[in-house]
């Protein structure tokens, strides 16, 4: 839960980050284009306010001699001073309309020192000037004062705005009239329109009464930039500049803004009309001959496109390089992620590395107590085998008494004889004693040698073994006991050359103790009978050693090679069975016993056959 509520704050505090950056690098963006943009704008709009001031200038400066050269011509002053002659008027008539024509003035007229005008270039037009009375205009005025006048008025007849000059004629040192010339604003505006560099520039030319008195927008005209005092108001009624037109004022707000370099000598306007709204880049400047001020507006409509361009772009752009940025830190930390399990990992590897040798030492341990434990049962297995073999001696003993007892006491009476006759020198007899008591010394030590062999411990190294050798050695060892107990023992023809592999001398052992088992057994029978057979079968070959004694009880016979499991009250280990079944075992064999259908016990040996080579 506090993780969570961390990394939410985090994220929190990143997306605040990224949104304010993006804020700053639209704001810098704009602030960069836009000053570049207004820069430029700067550039080309005193280019065409330079262009615009030269062409009116040009204009004005064209048509301003006319009125004083025209002033001078003969037939100006003889039809101020003789009115009546019409012939006159209609010559100058004819003239005025001629230059009219030639200098692409609107109109020329003459005004007598009434103000009343004479002679005009329009004499032919309804609309002509000619008996219109221009009193009241003051560059009638003016030139009656003497010398050039200019001024600007929307005609009286016409209601065009146009431009007049007015010169003084003079005859005989008086003045006699004024001759006139007006030019057509209008015509002006439009000639000047279409050397506009773009569509998106307008111009405004204001006269000194604040009255925009030209401009390319119609809808500009006879209007104020800003509002109008009541006594510049009232100055115009007075001269009938605007004739009985009504001046308004426009509309015009500053929006300049901080995008604006603070040197250029400009501002942005909002310019509000009914209808609509318009921003513009406005530079101003004054022409000097006519006291006008030249204002030139253009639209900021390119420039709010750039801007949306320019703000898309920005955005755009630093909104890539957010994501390169974050694209690139989750790489970083995924890579960092990766080590750190890498590291995790190898420090896991190693822990386990050190577990899997601590518990493999412990393994090495073990199996070297097993191994100690396994020669302590292996030494203790062979110290039991030995004393259950001496059992067997010491339950064979009087068999063993009588055999050894009997020569000794043949020894005692052929040693007794053969000094009786060394006495009675007959040598003859003492040798015949003599080598009669070398055959009974030969078949003690054999029966002796026997015993030896027998309680020898076992090498326990294996060996190819002659089966047949094996048993008559065990035969050897027990004719004793069996003559004693009165045992016939019996074996069945068998091959000589069969062999098994394994230690001799506890396969004799196992034959030893059956055959003796088989004996002991018997006591009680009458009959006392005990067959060895050996056959082959299957690459085994069988020892089979059967007695006709009582056999094994049926409640025994599951537990007859258990070890100390005995039914001999004084004598018995009970440990012969079970010793002799993991010799065998031990060989590879088994060792089986069952009770004979005639009688009698069957234990039955099976080992696998090892060919001689
Ligand atoms: P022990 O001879 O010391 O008793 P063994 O393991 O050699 O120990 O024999 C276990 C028991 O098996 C004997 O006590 C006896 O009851 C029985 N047994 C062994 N051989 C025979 C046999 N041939 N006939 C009947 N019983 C036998």
């Amino acid at each position: 839960m506090a993780f969570n509520s961390k990394s939410t704050n985090k994220n929190y505090i990143l997306s605040t980050l990224v949104v304010i950056g993006l804020l700053l690098a639209i704001e810098l963006t704009q602030v960069i284009g836009l000053r570049h943009a207004y820069q430029q704008m700067h550039q080309q709009s005193s280019q065409q306010l330079a262009s615009l001031v030269s062409y009116i200038e040009n204009i004005l400066g064209r048509f301003e001699k006319i009125p004083e050269v025209l002033s001078k011509h003969p037939l100006l002053a003889q039809v101020l001073t003789s009115p009546d002659d019409q012939s006159n008027v209609i010559r100058l008539n004819q003239l005025l309309a001629e230059i009219r024509t030639m200098t692409q003035a609107s109109d020329i007229y003459l005004i007598n020192s009434a103000g009343i005008t004479v002679s005009a270039s329009n004499y032919q037009l309804d609309t002509s000037f000619i008996g219109m009375d221009f009193t009241f205009r003051p560059y009638f005025q003016q030139a009656m004062q003497g010398g050039l006048s200019r001024y600007y008025a929307v005609g009286l007849s016409s209601a065009k705005r146009g431009f007049y000059y007015a010169y003084p004629v003079i005859a005989q040192g008086d003045i006699v009239g004024v001759i006139a010339l007006k030019i057509s604003i209008a015509q002006i505006e439009q000639q000047y329109k279409k050397t506009l560099l773009t569509d998106s520039f307008n111009f405004l030319i204001v006269a000194p009464d604040d009255v925009v008195f030209i401009s390319d927008r119609e809808e500009w005209r006879l209007k104020t930039i800003g509002e109008l005092s009541a006594s510049k108001r009232a100055k115009i009624i007075a001269a009938k500049r605007y004739t009985d037109k009504s001046i308004t004022a426009l509309n015009v707000s500053d929006i300049s803004n901080h995008y604006l370099p603070k040197g250029l000598d400009s501002k942005l306007l909002q310019i509000s009309s009914k209808h609509k709204q318009e921003q513009v880049f406005a530079m101003q400047t004054l022409m000097k001959a006519a006291n006008w001020q030249v204002h030139l507006w253009s639209s900021l409509a390119p420039i709010k496109k750039q801007r949306a361009l320019l703000i898309i772009l920005s955005a755009c752009g630093y909104l890539l390089v957010v994501f390169l940025l974050l694209f690139a830190n989750e790489r970083l930390k995924n890579a960092r992620r990766l080590k750190q399990s890498q590291q995790l990992l190898e420090q896991k590897v190693k822990e386990r590395t050190a577990d899997l040798s601590a518990s493999n030492v412990k393994l090495l341990e073990e199996i070297a107590q097993r191994k100690q434990a396994q020669t302590q049962v292996e030494k203790m297995q062979e110290e039991l085998i030995q004393s259950e073999k001496l059992a067997v001696i010491g339950s064979m003993s009087a068999g063993i008494n009588h055999e050894i007892n009997q020569p000794l006491t043949a020894l005692r009476s052929y040693s007794e004889n053969a000094l009786a006759y060394q006495e009675r020198n007959m040598t003859d007899k003492v040798k015949k004693n003599l080598t009669l008591i070398v055959g009974l010394v030969d078949r003690l030590s054999d029966i002796v040698s026997q015993f030896n062999s027998f309680s020898k411990k076992s090498t326990g190294v294996a060996s190819l073994v002659n089966v047949h050798a094996s048993i008559m050695a065990a035969l050897s060892i027990v004719k004793h006991q069996a003559k004693t107990a009165s045992v016939k023992l019996t074996l069945a023809p068998c091959s000589e050359e069969l062999h098994i592999f394994g230690d001799a001398v506890r396969f004799e052992q196992v034959l030893v103790n059956l055959l003796s088992n088989a004996i002991q057994a018997l006591s009680e029978q009458e009959d006392k009978q005990v067959t060895i057979s050996t056959y082959e079968n299957n690459a085994l070959v069988f020892i089979e050693i059967r007695d006709n004694g009582p056999g094994i009880l049926a409640d025994n016979i599951d537990r007859i090679f258990e070890a100390f499991f005995t039914t001999k009250e004084n004598f018995g280990l009970g440990l012969g069975l079970s010793i002799s079944h993991r010799i065998i075992e031990s060989m590879q064999g088994q060792l089986k016993v069952s009770n004979h259908q005639e009688g009698g016990a069957v234990f039955t040996i099976s080992l696998p056959i090892k060919q001689v080579l």
